[in-house]
């Protein structure tokens, strides 16, 4: 493992210049897909410390480049990702580094994310000799909006250019006290996916139900019924949800609607579980509606994937983790039922993505992700940065 004191010193002195990168990157933020300037500053960034092979326009507004190592090592290609897309949320903080661009808002930390990445790039640029291998800085567009950023850089081959053999990611935390760090292995994040039911009735006047085909009783039984699929089709031990959202049908008092609508979302971990949703849910939806004298169409749509962490990297993750923050500030990551597009890079490669302590009450950074005054207490970049240089370093230097 290479010296921990080391790292920290280096990240103590880049320090001023991630905290202005990250301030500036939260003044201008964009949306998902949008990342325009984002890019450009980053790529700039890049050029700047002598990074190789830098491209742009990846997957959208994607942005790659290389350091490869001079010392010895495993001569391993490792890819490390970044989200810098922001969300559609007018700002509340009243900061000098408050959003500048109205109703878009880096509200999940993602503009640190970015930060801690260009630190990442200019310490490994300055250590090239201490390892071998080739590090791929990756900052992926539009996490926050599915399909996302991270599988369409994927299908433009992102993974193959070294082919890498490990991917790494990190995520603030507003939850988690700052220099605190959660890592898990196995799944730490749900696989998300989506579903809409059309019943198609017949309209009518409510004082005469029975010349119609009520779809507003019909979806009532549906939603209800929904609830037993995870109540009773999956394994009590294996976590899921089915959460019905959306219940939309006519709009007087006394009219009978042709139609309903019903959207939810549904969260699970296993691949399997995730057919048995799509296939019970399709069922139980056409078939009560065909009881009832009506028809249902199910779309069923796919998301991110489950997040799950491989063993071995985890307990890399985990190591530098303590060496980063000690032993006694590691926390055990319990998965959880969001997701993250994270999951794609994971599916192609072994990989960690660990949760870095960003909550800080007492400077009143205590608002949750997606909210319009979320800040973070900026303590967390460095111990993030020291702990993706540390998990990186060692991981190429085994
Ligand atoms: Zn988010
Ligand atoms: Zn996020």
């Amino acid at each position: 493992m290479p010296a921990v004191e080391k790292i920290r010193q280096d990240v103590d002195e880049l320090m001023p210049g991630i905290v202005a990168d990250r301030r500036h990157l939260h003044e201008n933020p964009e949306l998902g897909f949008q990342e325009f300037k984002t890019a450009e500053f980053v790529r700039q960034r890049l050029e700047q410390l002598g990074v190789d092979d830098i491209r742009t326009g990846i997957g959208g507004t994607g942005v790659t480049g290389l350091i490869t190592g001079t010392g010895e090592g495993s001569a391993r290609n490792v890819l490390v990702r970044a989200d810098m897309d922001a969300l559609p949320i007018l700002e509340e903080n009243d900061t000098d580094y408050k959003s500048q661009n109205d109703g878009v808002m880096h509200a999940c930390g993602h503009d640190g994310h970015t930060a801690i990445l260009l630190g990442l790039a200019r310490l490994l640029s300055d250590r090239k000799d201490t390892f071998s291998g080739t590090v791929k800085l990756c900052f992926q567009p539009a996490e926050e909006l599915p399909p996302g950023g991270a599988q369409a850089m994927i299908k433009e081959g992102v993974m193959n250019e070294p082919p890498i053999e490990a991917v790494f990611g990190l995520h603030l935390a507003n939850e988690t006290p700052v220099g605190k760090i959660l890592v898990g292995s196995g799944p730490v994040m749900a696989a998300a996916d989506g579903y809409t039911i059309t019943i198609h009735g017949q309209g009518g006047h409510g004082a005469y139900p029975h010349g119609c085909i009520d779809p507003v009783i019909i979806g009532a039984q549906i939603v209800v019924a929904l609830q037993t699929v995870v109540s009773r089709n999956t394994d009590p031990m294996d976590a899921s949800v089915v959460s019905n959202c959306v219940f939309q049908s006519g709009d007087a008092f006394n009219v009978i609607p042709d139609t309903a609508v019903l959207k939810g979302t549904v969260r699970t971990f296993k691949d399997e579980t995730r057919d048995l949703m799509e296939k019970r849910i399709t069922e139980i939806a056409t078939t009560i509606a065909e009881a009832m004298g009506a028809t249902a169409t199910v779309e069923y749509t796919r998301g991110y994937p489950a997040t799950i962490n491989d063993e071995a990297m985890t307990e890399l993750a985990r190591e530098a983790a303590a060496a980063a923050v000690g032993e006694e500030n590691v926390i055990p990551k319990p998965p959880a039922m969001g997701a993250e597009d994270m999951s794609y890079f994971q599916l192609e490669a072994p990989g960690s993505y660990f949760f870095v302590g960003s909550r800080n009450e007492e400077k009143g950074f205590k608002w949750g992700h997606h909210h319009p005054k979320f800040d973070i207490d900026e303590e967390s970049l460095g111990h993030g940065l020291t702990a993706m240089a540390m998990n990186v370093l060692t991981y190429l230097g085994r």
